[in-house]
């Protein structure tokens, strides 16, 4: 048999793969997603990723967040409903993973990570979250920084892992210098893939989907507009979306990166790439979703 291309560009035909919405459906089965994160300073991050879930096509979309900044957060969103967890030094308890767990039964996807933080508790909670669900989740940020050196703690998970880090990230988990990453950017993420049992998303100019069989899509579409805060975790709520909705964690992550891109690219053409922030992406999104434009 011939052998598998171990390398190949995102396919446009990955669009196909989104669900279709039910004429039944109800919200919490057009997509549930769970966003974790958030602490004390750090409250854009969750709110975004959730925002932009939604606007993905996650029909019911959740917050856990520490006690203390839960009201922050709700203040801003509407449609997402904002949760009160237990909290210690600003971010989350590790003694609230049990009920995490609970909440996370009906869930299609969860986003951990983004605005935890870097606390000693943000990292035993990060570790022991990730440990526990038994649902598929996106890990980016402080939830990634959480597992540093320790890839390996995922590979036991039961469902499946979505890793999304940015160089700087990924180096912190493969705990080599950034310099070497930089250098060998599809080495890297396929030894992550490997080494934690998951999609390894590589961001930068081009974006790198590695698997742990040593395949990898590659995206040279984005633009550079992309490069302003949040965007990150924008991409960590659409692949969210997408994953709740029902699509294979790997077309889900292929086709986020692809409508990401677009959505980018059709901010930037009507604000100019200088000025766009990571909240017009989220408003390209349905236009990106529905075609290449
Ligand atoms: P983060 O570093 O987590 O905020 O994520 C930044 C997002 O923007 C990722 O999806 C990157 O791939 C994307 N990005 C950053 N810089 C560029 C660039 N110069 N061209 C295209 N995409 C970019
Ligand atoms: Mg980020």
């Amino acid at each position: 048999a011939p052998r598998p291309r171990r390398c190949g560009l995102i396919s446009e035909e990955v669009a196909r793969l989104y669900p279709p919405r039910s004429r039944y459906g109800h919200k919490f089965r057009t997509g549930f997603v769970l966003v974790v994160g958030g602490s004390v300073g750090l409250t854009g991050a969750p709110a975004l990723a959730a925002l932009a879930a939604q606007r993905a096509g996650a029909g019911y979309v959740q917050l856990a967040l520490p006690a203390s900044v839960r009201d922050v957060v709700d203040a801003r969103l509407l449609e997402q409903m904002c949760l009160a967890f237990p909290e210690r030094d600003g971010t989350h308890d590790p003694v609230s993973v049990e009920r995490l767990g609970e909440l996370a039964a009906r869930v299609g996807c969860v986003a951990l990570g983004p605005g935890l933080g870097r606390t000693e508790a943000a990292i035993a909670f990060a570790r022991a979250a990730a440990a526990a669900l038994p649902v598929p989740i996106v890990l980016d940020a402080d939830g990634l920084g959480a597992h540093a050196g320790e890839l390996e703690l995922l590979a036991t998970r039961r469902a499946p892992t979505v890793l999304t880090p940015h160089e700087g990230e990924l180096a912190r988990l493969l705990a080599v210098d950034v310099d070497e990453v930089r250098a060998h950017r599809l080495r890297s993420a396929r030894e992550a893939a490997r080494r934690a049992q998951a999609i390894c998303l590589l961001k930068g100019d081009d974006t790198l989907v590695a698997l742990p069989d040593g395949r990898v899509a590659i995206s040279a579409g984005g633009s550079p507009a992309l490069a302003t805060a949040g965007t990150g975790d924008v991409l960590t709520g659409i692949i969210a979306a997408f994953v709740a909705r029902g699509m294979e964690p790997l077309a889900a992550t292929c086709f986020a990166v692809l409508a990401h891109a677009r959505a980018g690219a059709a901010a930037a053409r009507r604000l100019g790439a200088d000025h766009v922030i990571a909240r017009d992406v989220i408003d390209e999104l349905p236009a990106a979703i529905a075609g290449p434009g």
